[in-house]
């Protein structure tokens, strides 16, 4: 039985676009010690931008398909890598579609394209082979990107062509502005924090020092990412998740409690104890905050 309090719980949450799922949601949150978040859509806007479009520097004669062969432009590069994105429904094929899209540059449609979670995609464009990806796709197929600049900010998809790097295309997300406010208050509230994405190491450490979070891991697989909230779990006791992706919905469903930001994938909001409608940062504490109050008055 759930005691009448918790309805008026659902009522506070409500006016703050946080939707409980029923009293024991509230009663489990009442209880977190540790929240655990996804960074991209959660804790950045998850709307990626292309900054730059770097081709590899010489000697990659054969890194061309069809029509430009030789060297790649900064044009070329982000076409080849732009068709292959094309069907994509990452937000950061999102990024590279739309510029490409800017720039004027007509699309291919890839004859074969495979989409591998936490790495990229694998096309066949003009006969070749593509990939466009992250480190660890380059590494699964061989690819050595020696030469390319790792930058500090933003996230590197690299693009290769025939199993030889062709270049990268710079793109950055950025911080939800009430993401440092946010956590603060989790500070004070003596909730531990932590961040869970499949980026790399450097993007994911420059917003774990903006906005000050205990805990980082980066580089991880969907299904590493419920190995490391066991982990936590283990280490502080009670854990939330917050996440918005189709990926998360493991995660989600492993935690004590489960919540998904509204503007997320519909299998992360189906999977979730608590929604937050207003996808803000915030929404975090408010929510632990009326879930606290609420079990103190159920007795
Ligand atoms: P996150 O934890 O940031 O939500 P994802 O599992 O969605 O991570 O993706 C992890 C990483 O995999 C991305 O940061 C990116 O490097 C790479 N990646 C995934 N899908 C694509 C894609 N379609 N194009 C390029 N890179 C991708
Ligand atoms: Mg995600």
């Amino acid at each position: 039985s759930v005691p009448l309090a918790f309805f008026s719980g659902i009522g506070a949450g409500s006016k703050k676009g946080i939707l409980f799922k029923g009293g024991a949601s509230i009663e489990a949150m009442s209880a977190v010690n540790a929240v655990v978040m996804d960074k991209t859509g959660t804790i950045t806007e998850g709307n990626f931008v292309v900054q730059e479009a770097v081709p590899a520097a010489s000697g990659r004669e054969n890194a061309g398909t069809n029509g430009t062969q030789g060297i790649l432009t900064a044009d070329g590069l982000l076409r080849i890598c732009a068709s292959c994105e094309q069907s994509s429904t990452h937000p950061i094929a999102a990024s590279i579609v739309a510029e490409a899209r800017k720039r004027g540059l007509e699309l291919e449609k890839p004859d074969s394209l495979e989409e591998i979670a936490g790495h990229g995609i694998r096309a066949s464009l003009d006969g070749a082979e593509i990939l466009c990806g992250n480190r660890k796709l380059m590494d699964k197929f061989l690819v050595s990107i020696e030469g390319s600049r790792a930058g500090t900010f933003g996230s590197e998809v690299y693009v290769a062509v025939n199993q030889l790097y062709a270049g990268h295309i710079v793109v950055a997300d950025t911080i939800k502005k009430d993401a440092k406010p946010a956590l603060r208050c989790l500070k004070k509230m003596n909730v531990a924090t932590a961040m869970l994405t499949g980026d790399g190491e450097e993007s994911a450490k420059a917003v774990a020092e903006e906005i000050g979070l205990d805990e980082v891991r980066a580089k991880l697989l969907p299904e590493d990412k419920l190995a490391e909230l066991t982990r936590i779990r283990e280490k502080y006791g009670s854990v939330m998740f917050v996440g918005d992706g189709i990926n998360d919905a493991p995660v989600l469903a492993g935690a004590d409690v489960g919540a998904a930001m509204g503007s997320g994938a519909d299998a992360a909001i189906e999977a979730a104890d608590v929604v937050f409608m207003t996808s803000g940062v915030e929404a975090i504490p408010q929510a632990l905050g009326i879930a606290r109050s609420t079990k103190r008055i159920s007795w």
